[in-house]
């Protein structure tokens, strides 16, 4: 799945809305010193399901928001939505048959984030699900920030080991399993209370 399309409103630097198409190949970014090229990427990781701040350079997840500036006054809301083809049908159920994918997350003050797929509330889990299973998402060796490189050639072989996992597609199922054995967990102790109650009526 390719990443085609990056729309922007009110994160960061882009107070205005931004519709940036990615076209196929290789995409340069360009500007001067300030001028949003790092919170554009951090823009991809935000919506990919980012949930650390301070990972964003950020002392609060509504620092993101647009703060103002000595022209435009403060924004409520920031809003990041990315769109994935799926000409391959290779994305993971439920939507292998959809051609084009929307995630999208917004954050308005007060409020916290909400996530979308196609337009649908999702859970922030979810959409990083649904990334993993791509193998990428905000933290994914995909995504290969400074200092990343020299990181891996140093990693402890189970920090290694994940990396190998999420390159391979398969960082899901452990997202998958741990949920897997919480409602394992939860349908075991209502059968101990069935049973308990069971043993009253006897
Ligand atoms: P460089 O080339 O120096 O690395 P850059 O183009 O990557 O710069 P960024 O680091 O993406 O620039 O942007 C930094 C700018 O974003 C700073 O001027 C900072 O004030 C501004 N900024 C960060 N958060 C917000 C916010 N919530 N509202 C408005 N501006 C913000």
């Amino acid at each position: 799945m390719n990443f085609t399309r990056l729309r922007l409103a009110g994160f960061k630097t882009f107070v205005d809305p931004v519709d940036a198409p990615i076209e196929p190949g290789l995409t340069g970014i360009v500007g001067p010193n300030g001028c949003g090229k790092s919170n554009l990427v951090e823009a991809l990781r935000w919506v990919m399901g980012e949930s650390s701040f301070k990972s964003l350079r950020a002392s609060g997840m509504e620092d993101v928001i647009f703060a103002g500036s000595s022209s435009r006054p403060a924004r409520n809301h920031a809003e990041v939505s990315l769109t994935l083809d799926n000409a391959s049908g290779r994305a993971p159920a439920p939507y292998e048959a959809a051609a084009e994918i929307e995630v999208s997350r917004k954050i308005s003050r007060g409020l916290g984030s909400a996530y979308r797929i196609n337009g649908r509330e999702v859970r922030a889990r979810d959409v990083q699900l649904l990334f993993a299973d791509a193998s990428s998402g905000a933290r994914s060796p995909s995504m290969v920030g400074q200092g990343r490189v020299g990181e891996i050639i140093n990693a402890r072989p189970d920090q290694r080991r994940r990396i190998l996992e999420e390159a391979a597609g398969i960082a899901g199922l452990h997202q998958r399993r741990r949920e897997a054995e919480q409602r394992l967990e939860g349908a075991e102790q209502n059968l101990a209370r069935v049973e308990d109650v069971l043993g009253q009526l006897a």
